[in-house]
């Protein structure tokens, strides 16, 4: 999508360690009207695919999953981070993430009773990099019986092959801004 690509030329800040830094538009501050210009792309890509939840992981996807679940009028689910307030109990689905921006392991979770095995899931997050949120996304959908029925990244970090390993699994993945190289000085390429 040509008005996020060059929103990201614009104004995105590239940190050490491969990280886009995007909190002026999407993850700090939210410039909801390009959200929702992303929201209405992922609308037309997935309409006729009998959406009936749209789900995301806890941060930075639930904006955007939220705008989204406005276009296909279905509900948001989040993968919570488990913590003393949400503990794996037999009332969850729990699998892990390797966090790419700490690099650390966590759990997430969804309550049993929010995905049955008739959803139809639409998958939403900011980023696409190695793949780990969104396969523990799908593995909670799997877990359930339910379809996913594709993944939607506001931005993928094409050269990191995540995209690519959950396309392989025979996914549909939807990436709205496709990034085929990040310079050591910073300079990103669109593919
Ligand atoms: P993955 O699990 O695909 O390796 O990474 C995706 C997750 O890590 C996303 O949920 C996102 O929050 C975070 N992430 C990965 N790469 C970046 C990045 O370059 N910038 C930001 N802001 N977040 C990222």
């Amino acid at each position: 999508m040509k008005l996020l690509e060059e929103r990201i030329l614009k104004d995105a800040e590239v940190l050490p360690g491969n990280v886009i830094k995007v909190d002026s538009f999407i993850n700090h501050q939210m410039d909801t009207e390009l959200i929702s210009k992303c929201s209405e792309a992922w609308y037309e890509a997935f309409k006729d695919a009998g959406v009936t939840k749209i789900l995301t992981i806890d941060g930075s996807g639930i904006g955007i999953a939220c705008l989204t679940a406005l276009h296909f009028k279905v509900p948001v689910l989040f993968a919570k981070k488990s913590n003393a307030t949400s503990k794996v109990t037999d009332e969850f689905y729990s699998t892990t993430v390797v966090s790419f921006t700490h690099g650390h392991e966590y759990n997430v979770l969804a309550k049993k009773k929010f995905i049955t095995k008739e959803d139809r899931v639409l998958i939403i997050d900011d980023f696409l990099a190695n793949g780990s949120a969104m396969r523990a996304l799908i593995s909670l959908v799997k877990n359930a019986g339910a379809t996913v029925v594709g993944c939607g990244a506001a931005v993928e970090k094409v050269y990191q092959g995540g995209g690519e390993y959950i396309r392989r699994l025979g996914y549909r993945v939807e990436s709205l801004a496709r990034i085929s190289s990040l310079s050591d000085d910073g300079k990103i390429e669109f593919c």
